[in-house]
C-alpha cells in the first residue's frame, strides 16, 4: 500500500511552569463509567488533547481519569503527550482540585470530595436539579452552568447548547433519513422518478435550522415552523419555506426564547399544522422552552394522518416530549409512524460533539484566566459569568432559577 502524505501538523513546545505549585489544577472525569437513568453512557468528554495542550500552556495543570477521552476517539497517551496527567484513581485529585469540568452533572459523591471555593462546570440542568444546586451551594462550592451562559455575541463561543444543538440537528435528518423507506432527494432515471422526500421542521431555533440546512443539503422539500415570527427570513434564506399560522400574540422573550403558548393558541396551532403533518414525509420537532417542560405539539391522532414508515424525531423526548406517544431513549412505532425519541444526539458523533464542547470549555476558562495571578477570576459583575454561575459563597446566586425554585 502507498504511504499517504498527510499534511504534517508540528508539536508546540510546552513552557515549563514557572511555579508548579500555583498552578490551578482542573480535574476531568471519565463519565462513561457512570451511566444515567435511562442506562445511556456519557461518549463525550470535556475536554480534547488540543485542548488540554493550550490549556497546559496558559499555566493550568490537567488531571485526567484514565478513559475519558477514549468514546470519543482520544487515547490517554494522546492526552499524556501533551502534558495531562491520567490517572485511575480520581479521589484524591478531586479533592484537590480548583475546578471540575465535565459534560454533565457530576454525582453527589464526587462534589463531596471536593474542597471549599472550588468550581463545578458541565451541564447541571439546573431548572430541574434544584436539591443538586442547593447541595453544591450548601458545600461552598461554586457552579458554573453551560446552559445558563447568555446568548451573546461575545459568549457565543462558549455557548455548549448551540454546539450540541447544531450537531443534534444534523444527527436528527441523518437518523430520520436512515429510516425513512425512501430517500431525500429527487432521483430522475430510465426507471421512474422518485419525488424529493418532504420534511417538516417544528421548531426553527439552532437545532431547527441546523436540520434545515441539512435536509436542504440532502434534496429533501423543507417546510419549517416556529412561533418566533423573526426567524422565518432565516429559514428562508436556508432553501425552506416558512408555515405562516396566525395564533395571535406569541413573540420571545429579552433572551430570544419562545414564551410559552396559551391552551388556546396551542389548539390552534396543532390544527393549522395537521395538513402538513399529514403531507410529510419526515417531521423533525425541535421545539423547547428554557426552562420549562416542552410542548406537546403532535397528537397520536396526528400521527396517524401520515403515510405508514414516515418517520418523527422527537428532540424533546428525553425532557418531556413534543410527540404524544414518543418514548425517551428509544424509537418506536406509533400508529404506523417510526417515532425517534433516543436523545443524547450530539453523541452520535461524540468526536465532534466533544471537539466542539471542549472548545467551549477552553474559552470559558480562557476568558477569565488571569495569567498574571495564575488564577480564574470570577467576576460575577461581568455579564457572562453573572448569568452562568447560579451557585457561590454559599447561596444560590441566579434570580431566574431563584424565581423558578419559588414557583414563581
Ligand atoms: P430553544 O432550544 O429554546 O427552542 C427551539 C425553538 O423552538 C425556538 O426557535 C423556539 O422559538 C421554538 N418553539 C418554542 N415553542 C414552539 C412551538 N409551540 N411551536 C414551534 N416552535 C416553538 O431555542 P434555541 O435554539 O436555544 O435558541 C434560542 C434563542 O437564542 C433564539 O432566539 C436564537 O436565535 C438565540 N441564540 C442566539 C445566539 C447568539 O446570539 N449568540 C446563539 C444561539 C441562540
Amino acid at each position: 500500500m502507498n504511504k499517504i502524505a498527510w499534511p504534517v501538523t508540528k508539536g508546540v513546545m510546552l513552557e515549563e511552569p514557572t511555579n508548579k505549585e500555583k498552578r490551578v489544577k482542573i480535574i476531568v472525569l471519565n463519565e462513561s463509567k457512570t451511566p444515567d437513568p435511562l442506562n445511556k453512557v456519557e461518549k463525550r468528554c470535556a475536554v480534547t488533547p488540543s485542548s488540554a495542550q493550550r490549556l497546559v500552556k496558559k499555566g493550568l495543570s490537567i488531571t485526567l481519569e484514565a478513559g475519558a477521552g477514549l468514546l470519543s476517539g482520544y487515547s490517554d497517551k494522546e492526552y499524556e503527550g501533551v502534558g495531562v496527567s491520567v490517572i485511575s484513581d480520581v479521589n484524591e485529585s478531586i479533592s484537590s482540585a480548583d475546578m471540575l469540568v465535565a459534560v454533565n452533572k457530576p454525582s453527589e459523591s464526587q462534589l463531596a470530595l471536593m474542597k471549599k471555593g472550588a468550581i463545578v462546570v458541565g451541564h447541571l440542568d439546573p431548572f430541574f436539579q434544584q436539591p443538586l444546586v442547593e447541595s453544591i451551594a450548601d458545600k461552598q462550592l461554586t457552579a458554573i452552568s453551560v446552559e445558563m451562559i447568555p446568548r451573546s455575541s461575545r459568549a457565543q463561543k462558549m455557548d455548549a447548547l448551540s454546539s450540541q444543538a447544531s450537531l443534534a440537528g444534523y444527527v436528527m435528518v441523518m437518523q430520520a433519513a436512515s429510516l425513512l423507506p425512501s430517500i431525500l432527494p429527487m432521483m430522475m432515471t430510465p426507471s421512474g422518478t422518485i419525488k424529493p422526500a418532504k420534511v417538516f421542521i417544528i421548531g426553527a431555533g439552532v437545532a431547527g435550522l441546523q436540520a434545515i440546512a441539512t435536509a436542504k443539503r440532502l434534496g429533501a422539500n423543507v417546510l419549517a415552523y416556529d412561533t418566533r415570527e423573526v426567524v422565518a427570513e432565516q429559514v428562508e434564506s436556508l432553501g425552506g419555506k416558512f408555515l405562516k399560522i396566525d395564533i395571535g400574540e406569541t413573540g420571545q422573550t429579552k433572551d430570544g426564547y419562545a414564551k410559552e403558548l396559551t391552551e388556546e393558541q396551542k389548539a390552534k396551532q396543532q390544527d393549522a399544522q395537521r395538513d402538513a403533518i399529514a403531507d410529510s414525509d419526515i417531521v423533525i420537532t425541535t421545539a423547547q422552552l428554557f426552562g420549562r417542560k416542552p410542548p406537546v405539539l403532535i397528537s397520536k391522532d396526528t400521527l396517524a394522518l401520515m403515510k405508514p414508515g414516515s418517520v418523527v424525531v422527537d428532540m424533546a423526548a428525553t425532557s418531556g416530549g413534543n410527540v404524544e406517544g414518543s418514548v425517551a431513549g428509544e424509537t418506536v412505532e406509533v400508529n404506523g409512524v417510526n417515532v425517534i425519541g433516543d436523545g443524547y444526539w450530539s453523541q452520535f458523533v461524540a468526536r465532534a460533539a466533544t471537539d466542539m464542547y471542549a472548545n467551549n470549555i477552553y474559552n470559558l476558562v480562557d476568558e477569565f484566566f488571569d495569567t498574571e495571578t495564575n488564577t480564574f477570576n470570577l467576576d460575577l459583575d461581568d455579564d457572562i459569568l453573572a448569568g452562568c454561575v447560579i451557585a457561590h459563597q454559599g447561596s444560590v446566586t441566579n434570580d431566574m432559577l431563584l424565581n423558578a425554585y419559588k414557583g414563581a
